[in-house]
């Protein structure tokens, strides 16, 4: 078997040496293909490989067709819109993403965004501690688990919605309070920390009225996804009430404008940077390996999003 890590954006050395040790431990020939600039030179170099391993790399009907012996592909992180899936379903070609990889990062970058928030950004001034407050975790699947352990370490109360784990004993085992319907999250938060999917019933779902409900001096926290919000009614309930404050990780590009209008209650990340970290990396790219050794060997296809 010989599986391919392919990376215009390479991973950091100590990722490439543990997926060769998963690989060749697994008694396959690991080929790598990195910073390469020119499309035809992936075209090449997957014409014999039976396994893929990209990033943000585009795997497109093109590539999948110049790969006669592809049978994986595992895009190490978390989306997968660079990969065709009609093409690779096609051709019978399983992929996958390496989901919870990078649920640290983003857990570390919610709560660090909060505090920096309590903390007036930083700047001289009296703030805010967030011990002692509730935290609202709005999903509580890989992320919304580790923000809120870390929540509760930090000496918050922390409650949370995810009305798709029926298992109470989940938010029991982190000492985390479950309630029963997004209405009673939001009036209830003064940090309120989103990690619901985009998907039909979320977009847009977080607005207006929800903020409206929150105790006076909270603050919204968005990790998620850019889709989930209702960016007109976030603007208004941020208009109408000078206590509400606001963070996002998936606004990049506005932080100015907001600055204009809210100046300091609104906090926006220059690029999505939830899920940048070293450590992130490497977890991304040792799983893919892993998950390529597993399905060949066991048949494993748990993290197949083609199925
Ligand atoms: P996950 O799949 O592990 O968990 C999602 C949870 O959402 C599940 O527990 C599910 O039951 C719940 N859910 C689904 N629909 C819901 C609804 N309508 N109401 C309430 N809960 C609902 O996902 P995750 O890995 O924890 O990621 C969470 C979010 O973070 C996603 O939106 C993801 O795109 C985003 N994310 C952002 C970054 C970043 O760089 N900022 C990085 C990774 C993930």
């Amino acid at each position: 078997m010989k599986i391919l890590v392919a990376t215009e954006k390479p991973f950091a050395k100590k990722a490439v040496d543990g997926i060769r040790q998963i690989v060749e431990g697994a008694g396959y020939e690991l080929a790598l293909l990195e910073k390469y600039t020119d499309k035809s030179e992936l075209l090449s170099a997957v014409a014999d490989v039976d396994a893929l391993i990209i990033r943000s790399d585009k795997v497109t009907a093109e590539v999948i067709e110049a790969a006669r012996n592809l049978k994986i592909v595992v895009r190490a992180g978390a989306g997968y819109d660079n990969v065709d899936l009609v093409a690779a379903t096609a051709r019978g070609i399983v992929v996958m993403n390496t989901p919870g990889q990078n649920s640290n990062a983003v857990a570390e970058l919610a709560l660090a965004m909060m505090i920096f928030m309590a903390r007036n950004g930083f700047t001289p001034g009296t703030g805010s501690e967030i011990q002692g407050k509730t935290l609202g975790i709005h999903a509580y699947g890989n992320v919304g688990r580790l923000v809120g352990r870390k929540g509760k370490a930090m000496g918050m109360n922390v409650i949370a919605y995810d009305p798709f784990i029926t298992d109470s004993a989940v938010f029991e085992a982190d000492g985390v309070k479950k309630v029963n319907s997004v209405e009673e999250l939001y009036k209830n938060s003064d940090y309120l920390s989103l990690h619901i999917p985009a998907t039909e019933q979320t977009k847009g779902s977080i607005g207006y009225d929800l903020l409206m409900s929150m105790p006076k001096g909270a603050t919204l926290v968005n990790t998620a996804r850019k889709e989930v919000i209702d960016e007109q009614g976030v603007m208004k309930a941020l208009t109408e009430r000078e206590d509400l404050k606001y963070i996002t990780d998936i606004a990049a590009g506005i932080q100015s404008e907001l600055n204009e209008k809210f100046g300091r209650r609104v906090f926006a990340t220059a690029k999505k940077m939830g899920a940048e970290t070293a450590e992130a990396n490497i977890n991304a790219g040792l799983a893919a390996a892993n998950q390529i050794v597993d399905f060949f060997k066991n048949g494993n296809t748990r993290f197949q999003v083609n199925k």
